[in-house]
C-alpha cells in the first residue's frame, strides 16, 4: 500500500480512537448508575431505567471493542503488516479499508466468517 494512503488511514484510526475516546469519557461522566429513585426518575419506571443502561453499557462494550481493534490496526501500520488479511495473507481492498480502518479481513474471508 502506498505511504499517502496508508498516512491517510493513519489518521483515520487515530480519529476514530478519539471519538471513541470521547464517547466513553462523556458515557462514564453521565453513567452515575442511572439513578433509580423514583423521585427523579420521574415517568421513566425502573424496568425502562435498567434498560437504558443496559443499552448504554452494550454500547460501551462496543466502544472498548473498537478501540482496540483500531489499537491493534495502528500498531500493524507500525510493524507494516497493515492491509493484509489475517486469515489468507491477501491484500485488503483498500475501499474496504477506507469504510472501515479496523478490518483485519478481506471480503472473501470476511464472507466466509459471516457464512
Ligand atoms: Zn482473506
Amino acid at each position: 500500500m502506498d505511504e499517502g494512503k496508508l498516512e491517510q488511514i493513519r489518521q483515520l484510526l487515530l480519529k476514530i480512537k478519539v471519538d471513541l475516546q470521547e464517547q466513553e469519557k462523556n458515557f462514564k461522566e453521565d453513567a452515575n448508575p442511572v439513578e433509580l429513585d423514583q423521585t427523579k426518575v420521574g415517568r421513566i419506571s425502573r424496568m425502562d431505567a435498567m434498560q437504558i443502561q443496559q443499552m448504554a453499557l452494550d454500547a460501551s462494550r462496543r466502544r472498548q471493542l473498537q478501540l482496540v481493534k483500531a489499537d491493534s490496526a495502528l500498531k500493524r501500520i507500525e510493524s507494516s503488516d497493515y492491509g493484509y488479511c489475517l486469515s489468507c495473507d491477501e491484500e485488503i481492498d483498500i475501499r474496504r479499508l477506507m469504510v472501515d480502518p479496523s478490518n483485519t479481513l478481506c471480503i472473501i474471508c470476511a464472507e466466509k466468517m459471516d457464512a
